[in-house]
């Protein structure tokens, strides 16, 4: 049910995406391929007035697994979906000083690094652009978000919010498989269209 959920929130969130495919691979994606984008929704046109240009984010999509992974890891307090997006994108907010995220280090090829120090994302530069590619992450099965329900102990109301949980196994791997391209927006682009 909670899975259902996201897809929506994916479906309301795509900015160039074309709707009625979106559809399509949701509920027939055996018949995508032969599926054109309509040109008439309002992400078709909002595509067609920006000209954003299609580019494979698959290093990125690696990089936000690695952070949910660092952040998630015996990780003591809720990881928000924000705050993996507010690592991914090197923000520098008091709450991300306050849980020392800024200092988060990654294992690569058996060498620690500092996201922080690592050079910003070149594709999914904004944030909008990230939470997608999280929201995808999640609706493919490689990143698993909850959504809980508590009550608060003072007030006893009861509220709910998004918990990004962990990564699946062999998230990196399965990711291989699956395709990453975004329309990314970029002042380039926008004047190749004249
Ligand atoms: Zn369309």
């Amino acid at each position: 049910m909670q899975k259902e959920l996201f897809n929506v929130i994916a479906f309301c969130t795509t900015q160039y995406d074309c709707r009625q495919r979106f559809l399509c691979k949701y509920l027939w994606p055996e018949l995508l391929s032969s599926y054109d984008e309509c040109n008439n929704c309002d992400n078709c046109q909002k595509r067609n007035k920006e000209n954003p240009q299609l580019t494979d984010a698959f290093s990125e999509i690696l990089e936000i697994l690695e952070v949910v992974e660092a952040l998630t890891k015996n990780s003591l307090i809720e990881v928000s979906p924000d705050n993996i997006v507010d690592v991914f994108s090197r923000s520098n907010t008091d709450k991300i000083r306050k849980n020392k995220y800024n200092e988060l280090t990654l294992q690569r090829d058996s060498k620690e690094v500092k996201l922080y120090e690592e050079k910003l994302p070149t594709i999914l530069i904004l944030k909008e652009t990230a939470r997608i590619a999280l929201n995808d992450l999640v609706c493919k099965n490689l990143v698993k978000q909850e959504i809980w329900l508590q009550k608060s102990k003072m007030t006893q109301y009861l509220s709910c919010s998004t918990v990004v949980v962990e990564i699946s196994e062999n998230a990196k791997e399965n990711a291989k498989k699956e395709c990453w391209e975004y329309w990314i927006y970029s002042r380039k682009g926008k004047k190749r269209s004249g």
